[in-house]
């Protein structure tokens, strides 16, 4: 992809890239040497440029501090045999955060700020592409009030910023969950479906209360009636139940609208796997799981792709899944998934920006 928008970029005297060990990487502690920056004032983002990865200057009275008008949003880059830069589906990315930012009522992006941003600070950064087998560059674009104003109202000023973190290779071992029937993670009319600050800060504890109970993640039912299962933690969640796959709809506005879910819907339809998108319940999650027609349980997202799900608990008793065979549809559409996006198989829909 050819980039044109003008970015001034100021290099760091001292890269980081020489004492970095690409093989012990934890997931989000290691940022590559610089960031892309642009401010919003005046109704129109302005100051572009690229700078080296630093901390930041606020003040204390930053409204994003106390009132959380902060967005975000991750996808990933990976290095292919040529060493070209392959991008999976950033400009689905780049629309969500801007229907994330009407939700929170932050400016829009133009496009090109957003892409031709990300685009010359991997161009700029690319050696921090990892190329281990599995390894990525996990792209953080966020955006955060910048007013220095304690009252409640929208602010006028925003900064937007892309860094990025090469990550290993992200095998995810089996997860147990627990479904979720006193704490809420999203309600109609909520902000479950942006990608937003509070919705994280919000889950932490009902999470961890979880986690102390020795579980690794919640699966979230609907908030008013805590009958129908919605998604996990920062995954959708996919069910094959006698041969159809079952993942919720995304028309009530609770459930994060996943590229992953979506990349995984797709496919899916392509051969002809039966998928209906529509609320499972509880107790026919439950009722799969004791006359042994629940097949497959998977969480679908950026940082795992697919988290295959292995044990799940549901009012007070615990439910251990069956192992997969090795044709186990999760194991096919994470192999199809990978193949597109290391650009080892062919890319039917153009899911991939080339750098
Ligand atoms: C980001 C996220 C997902 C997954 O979205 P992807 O685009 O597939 O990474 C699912 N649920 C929640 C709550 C999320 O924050």
């Amino acid at each position: 992809m050819k980039t044109s928008l003008a970015i001034p970029v100021h290099k760091t005297a001292s890269s980081r890239l020489a004492q970095t060990d690409f093989s012990n990487l934890v997931f989000g502690k290691t940022i590559s040497d610089h960031m892309f920056v642009a401010d919003y004032k005046n109704g129109e983002w302005t100051d572009l440029r690229i700078e080296p990865y630093a901390p930041l200057q606020l003040n204390p009275s930053n409204a994003a501090l106390h009132y959380g008008q902060s967005i975000f949003e991750g996808m990933k880059a990976y290095k292919n045999e040529e060493g070209e830069i392959l991008i999976f589906r950033a400009d689905a990315n780049w629309k969500r955060m801007n229907e994330s930012a009407e939700r929170m009522c932050m400016p829009s992006l133009p496009e090109e700020v957003f892409m031709e941003g990300m685009l010359q600070l991997l161009d700029l950064d690319r050696d921090w592409v990892p190329t281990a087998k599995g390894a990525s560059l996990y792209i953080r674009p966020f955006m955060f009030a910048t007013d220095d104003y304690i009252g409640v109202k929208p602010s006028d000023t925003y900064k937007f910023i892309i860094f990025t973190c090469p990550v290993g290779n992200y095998y995810s071992k089996p997860v147990s969950v627990k479904v979720e029937t006193k704490f809420t993670r999203a309600t109609e009319g909520g902000t479950g479906a942006a990608k937003t600050a509070g919705n994280y800060a919000a889950s932490l504890y009902p999470a961890l209360q979880a986690q102390k109970a020795g579980y690794d993640q919640l699966l979230w039912t609907d908030g008013k009636s805590h009958s129908n299962i919605e998604e996990s933690g920062t995954m959708n969640v996919m069910f094959k139940i006698n041969g159809t796959l079952i993942t919720a709809p995304l028309h009530t506005g609770t459930i994060l609208k996943g590229i992953t879910r979506n990349s995984v819907v797709q496919l899916a339809n392509d051969w002809n796997q039966p998928i209906e998108e529509r609320f499972l319940s509880v107790s026919e999650l439950k009722e799969a799981l004791e006359n042994g027609t629940l097949e497959e349980a998977f969480g679908t997202g950026t940082a795992a792709t697919i988290a295959h799900i292995a044990k799940i608990h549901i009012d007070g008793k615990d439910y251990v899944l069956p192992e997969k065979p090795a044709d186990a549809f999760s194991h096919k559409v994470l192999a199809a998934l990978d193949g597109i996006k290391y650009g080892s198989q062919k890319d039917p829909h153009n899911w991939i920006i080339k750098l």
